[in-house]
Parts: C-alpha cells; structure tokens; sequence
C-alpha cells in the first residue's frame, strides 16, 4: 500500500473568482489547489493573506527587444521613430544584434515574468521562422507558457513561409493594416482562419484605422485600439472580439486614449506590457497604472489579467477550471506587491 503524505497548505483573504472576491482560504499541496474555493477560516496559520487570484496573463509582450532596455539607452518617445516597421530604432537595434545578445535578453523578461507572478504570455514575434526558433530556445528551461504568435519576415504573404509560421506557432499577430498592403494582409488572414489558428492584429494606436478593413480580416484579437471612435469599439463589441491594451507604454508614448469610452462600451479587455525594450513585462505594474486612473474597478482589472486572457487564449485556471494543477497567486491588499506564489 501507498501511503501518500499530505502537506496541506493555506492562503486565505480574497479570492478572485469569475464572479468576483468571495473571502476564505485555499489549501493546497505541492502547487496543487485541492478543494477550491473554502469559506471561513483555514484550520493552520496561513502562509499569506491578501488578494489570491490565479497567476497572470501577459496578453501582449514583444520579448525579442528586451535586450534593448538593458542597453539603458535614451528612447525616442514616439512610436514611429522607435518601433515601427522597418526603419524604427527598435528594428535597427535588432538587425545589429547577435543572436546571443537577443536570447539573454529574452531570459531575463522570462525571469521577470515568472518572478512577477506570470504564468502566460502571448507574444507577438517578429523575423519570421527565426524569430519563433530563437524564443523557443530562450524558453527551454522556463517555467512558463506561452502562446506564440510569429509574422512573415517581410511584409508579403507567401503560401510557403506560413504554412512554416503556423506549424511552429500558435498563430499570427501583425504590425497594424496602414503598415500592409490590403490584399497580402487579406491573404494572410484567410490563410490563418483556415488553419484554424490564431489571427491578431494592431489596430488603431495613433491614429483611427478603417474598422471595416479591421474587422474584415475577422482577427481573434486586436491590440490597442486606443485611437479608435465609440461606434468603432460599439462594433468589436459586438463581434465580440477582445482588446489588449498597454496603459504604461501609452503613458511613455504620451499617447492620447479612449479607456473611459471602452470601459462605456464593456469590450473585453485584457491587458499587456508591449514592447520588452520599454517595460518590464510584469502585467500588475499595468493593473496599478490602470486602477490608478479610477476608471476601472480593481476586482475588474485583476479579472482582466486573469479570466479573461484565459477565456479570450482558451488558457484553463487554478482556481475554477478543470486543471487545478495550475498555479495562484498573492497579492497584498492595498500596495498589490506580489506576497507569494503557489510552489
Ligand atoms: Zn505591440
């Protein structure tokens, strides 16, 4: 006979559910939540108290630049000069690095991430098949997932090089439509639908894109959409289609936004730390600037980087979902410091 030992372990304050905070405790062993969600008061001290939620999404990260921001460079603050595709500083930067210079900088997001409490992040990568390899290589001995979602290594579609892309990732996540040429991004985006993977898209950052043209391409997931009007974002909604949006990137950019009329609208929203080379990929430094703006409910942003990316990314969760072997997290009430996560 096996004897198996137990030793149960507890948090207890408020649980994140998918309808909200309900106040009681979790136990758990080795990382593994055991009954879910228990009311009143663990029978042993708890090893944290605070806000439990299950461990972050990060919805949008661009991890191959991140060896730029410990170049502690002087950034341009605007989009075009620094990241937009080909001439940006960010892309120049990239050409010139070598792969090992990339790589370490990859590994050191990696470890901020899960440091910071992030399970999964979906990051849209670019320089084509390479770009793909290069993170999975940088991912090896991580502890994290990822939903990868790679582009053509130039802006032209071509049969060949995505059938390559889908096979090696989860999808396609493009620069905006006023970067393309309508009909190779019309191609691109059909030839996803048909593979069944995922199709994203930057849409309407700095200036207002054609929401007909957007939402023709049928994306799975649009980023930004700040610069977007009220019937635009009405529509998305009603395609139901979720917004990734990146409140401290809009802040460096000084970057105008309309969050109080997607907050109106109710459109999904899920939240990410865009490019590596600015912030640190940690996804409640993106909660904090939010929740600070008073627009949002913090129960509502902290869903916002759970529950939702997960329904949005077909991701499962700890604390509700079928795989309770999933991790979870605490954070202190007030400050949102990250007090533990689940081992
Ligand atoms: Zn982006």
């Amino acid at each position: 006979m096996f004897l198996t030992l137990v030793h149960m372990k507890y948090v207890q304050g408020e649980i994140l559910t998918k309808d909200g905070f309900i106040t009681g405790y979790l136990d758990f062993d080795k990382g593994r939540v055991l009954e879910g969600v228990r009311k009143g008061t663990p029978p042993e001290k708890p090893v944290a108290k605070g806000l439990i939620l299950p461990t972050c999404i990060n919805a949008h990260t661009h991890l191959g630049d991140s060896f730029i921001r410990f170049k502690h460079l002087e950034l341009p603050c605007n989009v075009k000069d620094l990241v937009a595709p080909p001439a940006g500083l960010k892309h120049r930067l990239l050409k010139e690095a070598s792969e090992q210079e990339i790589l370490e900088g990859i590994r050191m997001s990696l470890g901020e991430m899960t440091a910071s409490g992030t399970s999964c992040f979906c990051d849209f990568r670019e320089s084509g098949l390479i770009g793909i390899f290069q993170l999975k290589k940088a991912m090896k001995y991580c502890d994290i997932d990822s939903v990868v979602l790679s582009r053509p290594s130039q802006m032209i579609y071509e049969k060949e090089e995505l059938d390559k892309l889908l096979q090696n990732s989860d999808g396609i996540g493009l620069s905006s439509i006023s970067d393309w040429e309508p009909s190779e991004i019309e191609k691109i985006a059909k030839h996803v639908r048909k593979k069944k993977k995922l199709f994203a898209l930057h849409a309407s950052e700095v200036v207002c894109e054609d929401i007909d043209q957007i939402l023709d391409l049928h994306p799975n997931l649009l980023v930004h959409m700040i610069a977007a009007t009220k019937a635009d974002l009405d529509r998305v909604n009603d395609a139901n289609i979720p917004i990734v949006v990146c409140p401290r990137s809009y802040m460096f950019f000084h970057l105008k936004n309309n969050l109080k009329l997607m907050k109106k609208t109710g459109v999904p929203l899920l939240l990410g730390t865009d490019n590596a080379m600015i912030n640190t990929p940690d996804v409640i430094q993106e909660v904090q600037a939010l929740f600070k703006t008073g627009l949002f409910a913090l129960e509502e942003l902290l869903t916002n980087v759970t529950y939702t990316p997960r329904k949005a990314l077909n991701l499962d969760d700890c604390i509700q979902g079928r795989d309770l072997s999933e991790k979870f997290i605490v954070l202190e009430r007030d400050s949102l410091k990250l007090l533990y996560v689940s081992k």
